[in-house]
């Protein structure tokens, strides 16, 4: 099935869905398709994040490494000062197995420890069994000995000259903060060794660090605005002349060939709109070429064919009289007299059609509405034709539901259509039914022809309404047709502001609907008659007999009042 309409096209909607939240990802999707700004911010801004993202990550691990690498090395320096000081002490002590003396000794040896240790915090645990002179465990917060972990203490315990430390949650008023214990052996003579444990506040680094790393995810977030900024005012630059680009290149491709790209400066945006421009110059210049060329030809045409035409009356008066006498001729000339009749009369209409495509060329059509029922008019062509279809053994069947309230057209050429359409569907109906069917509604009246016969192909569809064009030359002629008469009903139908649509299947025959709007602007509403015919087939047709008028029934609550009061006839015969 192939289907073909020349006439008006309708409007297209544009979207706002940008209120409804649900339509969001499908706007984004049609923006990221649509617009190279909006892809490529959205580019730099997900690279950039990521990249700032990355950088300031790796700075605040490594800026937190090194405040507490530094401040791990000072409390190691602290603790070392103090233990050392404390171990002097302890060394040059003479005790001489006096528990009382050693007792006095760990109270002094507290004592430097508090001042050299920089830490409030401070602990020792005798290491070995208890004995009689060694001095009491202390620690200055019962809560430390829980912090300190077993491994530190057995590190402490076995490795006696050397320092050891472990990261702790110190408490604090209202919670923990970050710490480190350093530990050590402390030699007390005559007793034995003790574990030593300080204590340092990390509150101070951590505070340090939360600091730097707000900073950096601000000072990161700030670059990351700044760059898409940067990165939108330097796309502006570069998208808007392409956006102008494209948006011109537009209205050459639609016609408009007058318009050119501003150029400025001496850059590739420049040298684009240089080349763009020089190329719609010599597209202008080549089509006005065209035109001319093509007002050259018309002109030929409509020249040729006047002059042809004074010459050609002549001959067919002449043709006319010899036709005339042909009886007095013998069968021989007398066939040559038919012959020449018959020849003279296509070469005038075909004149005729010329003369007329020439004048729709040159734009110097003018309608002569007149007020006309096309149903009226379509009983008057079918009765006009009404021998031509008997020579085929055509039934040609009206079928009006609608259509009988005068409309606005100029039925000249109107009646010249529906000949057109009728003569070539008798011509191709293969002596099957004909289905002539006018309708309307409140927008616009139409006319269908239906013929049964050979059908076209839909190549052959696409190609109807081209100038001298002939589905299949072998096809027999009868009524000698010039390949002129569509193109011509065509420029009918569209001088009226109407359409004239095909439908046509091989084998199931053609339907050609002109479609006329009633306000005599352009048609915006599909026809009344849809050119699609369904599957009327040609034995349904048959089955209904050639003398029984076809009814269709429409259920059209649009027709006018006008109409809905005729009553559907059928059968013009
Ligand atoms: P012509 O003067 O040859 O009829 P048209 O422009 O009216 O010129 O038609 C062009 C061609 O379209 C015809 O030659 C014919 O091949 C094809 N055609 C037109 N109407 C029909 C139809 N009803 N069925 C089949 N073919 C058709």
């Amino acid at each position: 099935m192939a289907t073909a309409s020349a006439g008006t096209a309708g409007p297209h909607g544009s979207l706002n869905g940008w209120r409804h939240w649900r339509a969001w990802p499908a706007n984004v999707a049609s923006l990221w398709r649509r617009s190279l700004r909006f892809r490529t911010i959205l580019i730099t801004l997900a690279l950039t994040a990521l990249a700032v993202a990355i950088a300031c990550i790796w700075m605040a691990l490594a800026i937190q490494n090194d405040l507490f690498g530094s401040r791990l090395r000072q409390v190691q320096g602290y603790a070392q000062r103090a233990t050392t000081a404390a171990q002097t002490t302890l060394d040059n002590a003479a005790v001489q197995g006096d528990g009382l003396q050693i007792q006095n000794l760990m109270t002094a040896v507290r004592t430097t420890l508090a001042q050299q240790a920089s830490s409030d915090i401070i602990a020792a645990f005798r290491i070995g069994p208890p004995s009689p002179n060694a001095p009491q465990n202390f620690t200055t917060d019962p809560r430390f000995e829980s912090i300190i972990s077993d491994q530190l203490r057995t590190q402490v315990r076995e490795n006696g000259d050397q320092q050891w430390w472990q990261s702790v949650a110190l408490p604090s008023i209202g919670g923990t903060v970050p710490g480190i214990v350093v530990g050590q052996q402390l030699q007390v003579p005559e007793v034995g060794g003790y574990e030593l444990y300080l204590a340092y506040d990390l509150g101070d680094a951590s505070q340090t660090l939360g600091f730097v790393v707000g900073t950096l995810w601000i000072v990161g977030v700030g670059l990351v605005l700044l760059i898409s900024g940067i990165a939108w005012f330097v796309l502006r630059s570069v998208t808007t002349p392409i956006g102008q680009a494209a948006e011109t290149s537009a209205k050459l491709a639609a016609g408009e060939l007058n318009v050119r790209l501003p150029v400025r400066g001496e850059d590739e945006l420049a040298t684009l709109g240089r080349s763009f421009n020089a190329m719609a110059d010599s597209i202008e210049s080549q089509i006005k070429e065209l035109a001319d060329l093509s007002l050259v030809q018309q002109r030929f045409v409509s020249d040729v064919s006047h002059e042809l035409r004074t010459p050609l009356t002549t001959i067919r008066l002449a043709a006319d009289m010899i036709n005339d006498q042909r009886d007095e001729f013998d069968p021989a000339t007398a066939r040559a007299a038919e012959l020449l009749n018959a020849q003279v009369q296509r070469f005038e209409t075909l004149l005729t059609d010329l003369l007329e495509i020439s004048r729709y060329d040159a734009g110097s059509v003018q309608l002569e509405l007149e007020a006309t029922s096309l149903a009226h008019l379509a009983e008057d062509v079918i009765a006009s034709m009404q021998q031509l279809a008997d020579q085929h053994g055509t039934d040609v069947r009206l079928v009006a539901p609608g259509g009988y309230s005068p409309v606005e057209m100029d039925p000249r050429r109107v009646r010249r259509v529906v000949r057109n359409l009728l003569g070539n569907a008798i011509e191709h109906g293969e002596g099957r039914p004909i289905v002539v069917t006018v309708d309307s509604d409140q927008q616009a009246v139409a006319l269908g022809v239906r013929d049964y016969g050979l059908g076209m192909t839909p190549q052959d569809v696409e190609r109807v309404f081209d100038r001298f064009w002939r589905a299949d030359p072998s096809r027999t002629r009868t009524i000698g047709g010039t390949g002129l008469g569509l193109s011509i009903a065509l420029g009918d139908a569209r001088l009226h502001g109407g359409e004239l649509a095909v439908w046509s299947e091989l084998g199931r025959g053609s339907h050609f609907v002109l479609t006329l709007p009633r306000q005599g602007t352009r048609l915006t509403v599909p026809s009344p008659i849809p050119a699609d015919p369904g599957d009327d087939s040609v034995a349904a047709v048959e089955a209904l007999g050639l003398t029984q008028p076809i009814e269709v029934a429409r259920a059209d609550p649009a027709r006018s009042a006008a109409d809905a009061a005729q009553p559907a006839r059928g059968g013009a015969k």
